[in-house]
């Protein structure tokens, strides 16, 4: 085994140790990996969340001009709970090929290749900066992120290309959906349910309201792209929970439910419609009988799609590195779009497979992670050069 491979092992086994599940604090993993790059001379910024729990991380190598690359990982995982782990979770155990552990895959694995990478740079040679990007709470919607698109906005300089590692089995990926999540809490009036007539059903209005949006479905369906799977935008419910007990009018009722939508296509439409539908044909019924009723609709989280020209001159390059003819794209959503929107050339690639992300007995193959450390090494070299 290589040196480098057996470095990356090294880093990725402290990555998974630390229990850096969305709900957690991923603090102790920053700290770590500030550690590590103050070792290797780097000074790390480190930008937390208002309540000081978690934080981002972000640094810049080399001269400190317009251009470059930035490195784009989230550090924390998705629950365990409920899951069958044949392999403790939170360390990393390796058989053969594979390399176990929670976040091997979704993406420490490539967290783990860019520091051991960066332990070998140079910093008087690079003529652009290389910068790296961690950030907090990716896997519940793409909420840490925001900080540190706030620092890179009050640069004088940022990066050109921003290459975000999620699992891509390191296929360049120019192009994924967007999301809107919502919460829509219902209010009703109580009252026994042997009088219904007196009081305002949450739930059967809340069930109106998810009836409309199987409706709204059906009209995203017509409108395809078949570079997707599935090749439309989709709307869904995915929890519900109201009421007290049958004999009761239940006075409340509320459902989450998300929009991912194609990169072309604006989420504003759909949600609009939702929200007009909810104020104007629900809500003045529920208040002949109660004031009080209401409808209301909060944002969880949302980020845009993706969508980058295949001749782009970036993702030419990066095919060229990575010997791939052509990009695809991802049904799942990443922060790339976040950045693509902020003006930097994004594009999804990393090691690994989203096969493998998010279930039990989560693994990574070493190859992968060797596929990405020659190609974070084409990245260096590129950096030397111009
Ligand atoms: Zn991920």
């Amino acid at each position: 085994m290589s040196d480098r491979l057996q470095r990356t092992l090294q880093l990725l086994n402290n990555l998974v140790s630390f229990d850096t599940t969305s709900q957690e604090s991923n603090l102790a993993l920053i700290d770590y990996v500030q550690d590590y790059l103050s070792k290797q001379g780097f000074d790390a910024e480190v930008l937390y969340n208002s309540q000081k729990t978690k934080a981002n991380l972000v640094v810049c190598i080399g001269p400190r001009v317009a251009g470059g690359i930035l490195l784009s990982g989230h550090t924390d995982v998705v629950p365990i709970d409920g899951q069958h782990w044949n392999y403790p979770p939170f360390s990393l155990t390796l058989e053969d090929e594979r390399c176990y552990g929670r976040g091997t895959t979704d993406m420490k694995g490539f967290v783990a290749c860019c520091l051991a990478i960066i332990s070998e740079i140079d910093p008087q040679q690079l003529k652009k900066p290389l910068w790296l990007g961690l950030s907090y709470d990716e896997e519940v919607g793409c909420l840490g992120v925001h900080e540190l698109h706030d620092y890179l906005a009050a640069q004088p300089v940022k990066p050109e290309l921003c290459l975000v590692g999620e699992p891509t089995s390191m296929r360049p990926v120019n192009g994924h959906k967007g999301k809107v999540a919502l919460r829509c809490q219902v209010k009703g009036k109580e009252c026994h349910s042997a009088y219904t007539p007196q009081g305002v059903n949450a739930i059967q209005y809340a069930a109106r309201l998810i009836h409309f949006i199987l409706e709204q479905e059906k009209q995203l369906i017509e409108k395809g792209d078949l570079r997707f799977d599935p090749p439309f935008s989709t709307l869904h419910v995915g929890t519900i929970s109201g009421g007290e007990a049958l004999n009761i009018v239940p006075n409340f009722c509320q459902f989450d439910m998300e929009l991912r939508y194609l990169p072309q296509q604006s989420p504003s439409e759909v949600v609009d419609s939702l929200k007009t539908y909810a104020q104007h044909q629900l809500v003045p019924v529920m208040r002949e009988m109660s004031a009080d009723c209401d409808i209301s609709f909060k944002t969880l989280a949302a980020y845009p799609g993706l969508y980058l020209d295949e001749m782009t001159p970036w993702l030419q390059q990066l095919l060229a590195w990575t010997n791939f003819s052509t990009a695809h794209t991802v049904s799942f959503g990443t922060e790339g779009g976040l950045y693509q929107a902020s003006g930097i050339t994004s594009i999804i690639c990393g090691p690994g497979s989203m096969a493998q992300g998010h279930k039990p007995d989560e693994y990574i193959e070493k190859d992968q992670l060797r596929q990405c450390l020659k190609l974070l090494e084409r990245i260096i070299c590129h950096l030397y050069e111009k």
